[in-house]
């Protein structure tokens, strides 16, 4: 693959490129001309203005051109060398200051005209500190560097800018010839946006900043496009290759189960409820994603949709992500369905295997109308009589791939996902953007604010009073730490990334010594009980039960609670080490008070170390909203970071920016979903290749995207 007249030539073959170059240039994945042309600058300077020497500000970069009347060495007091260069326009004097550089003293000579591209700042006489410099040649070529809009690009070791500009250069002016022109004239036109050829050069050189916005829209919009053409796809194979099963939606049961709740459905779970009867009912297999806040009241919509599904002679199914989550629906679900005659059955690993296998004859006889489980468990080894719904709580948190595997094993059920991380609308339509979307909200009338504090340290003592005087009133109290116990391989919570350097080398409170602690000395008179991950499933349920009941006043917890228990007697969360916590970690968390007709209160003791952490802090004391919490988080982390990984299905992002260029991302989707709405199996001339370029660009990048 060395042909030269291609995208695909190698660096190599570039002017001023040896093998040691070429080497360094494939660390930034630098390794043929097509790379070049799709290494985009990351920012840009506007050097295409001339300033008089008289007119510049002090601390602003300037373009400066004019000629050196003086120049010098010599040797500061640290040692560095210094070369400076008084340099004249006729309209005053400047002092171009270069450190370390002494060959300069030899590249420049006086009367030599420059142009000068750096900071202003005023050291006992008028500078231009460190300025990149060009001696002003008539006959030379067009400068990359200076007149004009400049562009910067990242760099790595041994490539410098100058260099990498040339290279790209290069890759402008011989290469961009050769790109294909992907989207379709009539999409172009419909967007308004410029073709490939003049978006390369222009986000290379761009010869206006108007240019650079088109050059910049153009090919963003490409990228977003074709992330939205293969999610389109997978909405359309979701859609195309079922034979859905159409339910009736009403029925006994259904009334029966609306009758008996003890409340009235929230607008938004009425319109939830809508969506999903419309899905049902529509003969085509639904899809959708459920979003709401932590005690929005999803689980009871959910629980609508399997009544239906069991209503009409099917099996129903909902899968959650962790055991004390399975745990918790099979409880409120059993609550509200068992009295209704539906059976439900909880499959979780903590089962003993005879249990288990009795429970899996039973579900494959029919004898069971809803089996509710850990992922995990259903994906292995269950075989259904009917499946008619599959319901996926916390999607996010373990990614898309699942998804598809039950109905790869031959059901055809209705799909619905719920979350309770908010997912700003952004990213939702990026992520689970072949997903048809239901938001609720509001929370259920009634529901008392909470109370949330940040506190220091030193206060540790007027808190557990505050403590007191709750548990003295009858109510119940969580402490939760980031940590299971001390030592040595106690894994360690937090945000993402910057665990590791901070929070090694100081102390975080554990949960073990923290239950010993608050047992023996804080709570002595109160029952203090412990949950963590690493005790076995039926102790946590023990110890779940004993609280839930009220025989245990403090649950000294890890994170393990964060979703699931559900004690409305429970009206206060002290979190220990809360800077530790991610954002959406400590909504989730704070979601386990507020439950019930007391005030509640959560208490964040916290020392943050990074205004990262601080940030956070003040998001959560300042809002109760799971929405602006996630908007915040966003914010903070960025959308990777966002989701955790990878594996969650954010596919990767080279150009754009999902939150910045939203709009770009919503014409994108439109344009996508149209062509396919038009042209399912892309059979029109000007779509025909779309088909191989998606296989190309998605190839083990995007879990699920099948094309063809
Ligand atoms: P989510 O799953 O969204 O976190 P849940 O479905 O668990 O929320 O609901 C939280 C609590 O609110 C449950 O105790 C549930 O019975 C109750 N609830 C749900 N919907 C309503 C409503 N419309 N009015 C009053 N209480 C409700
Ligand atoms: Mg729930």
């Amino acid at each position: 693959m060395q042909e030269k007249n291609s995208l695909d030539t190698p660096v190599r073959y570039f002017k001023g490129v040896g093998p040691k170059k070429s080497e360094y240039l494939s660390k930034i994945g630098i390794r043929s001309a097509e790379d070049l042309l799709y290494y985009l600058p990351a920012r840009y300077e506007d050097r295409s203005k001339l300033t008089s020497i008289r007119d510049v500000k002090i601390g602003q970069m300037h373009l400066l051109r004019g000629e050196i009347a003086t120049l010098t060495s010599r040797r500061a007091k640290s040692g560095a060398v210094v070369v400076q260069a008084a340099v004249t326009d006729r309209t005053g004097f400047i002092h171009a200051t270069w450190f370390n550089q002494p060959y300069l003293k030899d590249q420049l000579k006086k009367g030599d005209e420059l142009l000068l591209y750096g900071k202003i700042e005023l050291f006992d006489k008028l500078q231009i500190v460190q300025p990149e410099y060009e001696i002003v040649d008539e006959n030379a070529k067009e400068s990359l560097g200076m007149g004009r809009i400049v562009p910067v690009y990242s760099l790595t070791a041994n490539i410098n800018q100058k260099y990498l500009r040339g290279l790209a250069f290069q890759a402008v002016t011989k290469y961009q010839r050769y790109v294909a022109e992907d989207l379709p004239t009539y999409i172009l036109a419909r967007g308004k946006l410029v073709d490939l050829k003049f978006a390369l050069s222009n986000i290379h050189f761009p010869v206006s900043f108007d240019n650079l916005d088109k050059a910049y829209r153009r090919i963003v919009f490409e990228e977003f496009f074709m992330l939205q053409l293969a999610l389109a796809l997978r909405k359309r194979d979701a859609v195309k290759k079922e034979a859905a099963l159409s339910f009736n939606v009403k029925g006994e049961l259904a009334d029966s189960f609306r009758m008996s709740l003890a409340f009235e459905f929230t607008e938004g779970q009425k319109k939830a409820i809508a969506d999903i009867e419309r899905d049902i009912t529509s003969g085509r297999p639904m899809n959708r994603l459920l979003e709401g806040d932590v005690g929005s009241g999803k689980t009871v919509v959910a629980a609508h949709a399997l009544v239906v599904s069991v209503q009409n002679g099917y099996q129903a199914v909902i899968m959650a992500p962790t055991e004390v989550l399975a745990r918790q629906h099979f409880i409120v679900l059993s609550e509200l369905l068992m009295p209704l005659g539906v059976s439900v059955a909880l499959l979780v690993s903590g089962i003993d295997q005879k249990t288990k296998e009795g429970i899996y004859s039973d579900i494959k006889e029919g004898k069971v109308d809803i089996v509710v489980g850990t992922h995990a468990i259903i994906q292995e080894a269950v075989e259904f009589k009917a499946l008619g719904l599959v319901v996926i709580d916390e999607q996010h948190k373990f990614g898309v791939t699942q998804r598809s595997i039950l109905r790869q094993k031959g059901y055809s059920p209705h799909v619905l996902v719920m979350t309770a991380t908010p997912i700003p609308r952004t990213l939702a339509l990026t992520v689970y953007g072949d997903l048809d979307l239901s938001v609720i909200r509001e929370l259920p009338k009634g529901r008392k604010p909470i109370a949330t504090y940040w506190v220091e340290e030193e206060k540790r003592r007027s808190v557990y009073d505050f403590i007191k005087e709750e548990l003295k009133k009858g109510r119940q109290a969580y402490v939760v730490c980031a940590l299971i116990e001390k030592g040595p391989g106690a894994r360690v919570q937090g945000p993402g990334k910057e665990k590791k350097e901070l929070y090694d080398g100081y102390d975080a409170k554990n949960a073990v010594e923290m239950f010993e602690k608050l047992k023996s000395e804080v709570f002595a008179d109160h029952e203090v009980a412990l949950i963590h991950g690493r005790m076995s499933s039926a102790e946590k349920d023990r110890v779940m039960k004993d609280f839930k009941k009220g025989k245990a006043k403090v649950l000294v917890a890890t994170s393990v609670i964060e979703v699931g228990l559900d004690v409305p007697n429970a009206t206060v969360m002290l979190v220990e080490n809360a800077e530790r916590f991610g954002l959406s970690q400590l909504h989730q968390l704070r979601g386990r008070i507020g439950r019930g007709e007391h005030e509640s209160y959560c208490i964040l003791l916290a020392d943050p170390k990074t205004d990262e952490a601080k940030k956070r802090l003040e998001a959560i004391e300042g809002t109760l909203d799971g929405f602006e919490i996630a908007e915040a988080d966003l914010d903070i982390r960025g959308p990777g970071e966002f989701f955790g990984t990878r594996q969650h299905g954010l596919p990767e992002i080279r150009f754009g920016d999902i939150l910045k260029d939203f709009d770009i991302m919503e014409s994108a989707r439109k344009a996508a979903f149209d062509l396919i709405a038009r042209d399912p199996d892309f059979r029109e001339e000007h779509h025909r290749h779309l088909k191989e370029r998606l296989a190309v660009r998605f190839k083990g990048k995007m879990d699920l995207v099948k094309v063809g």
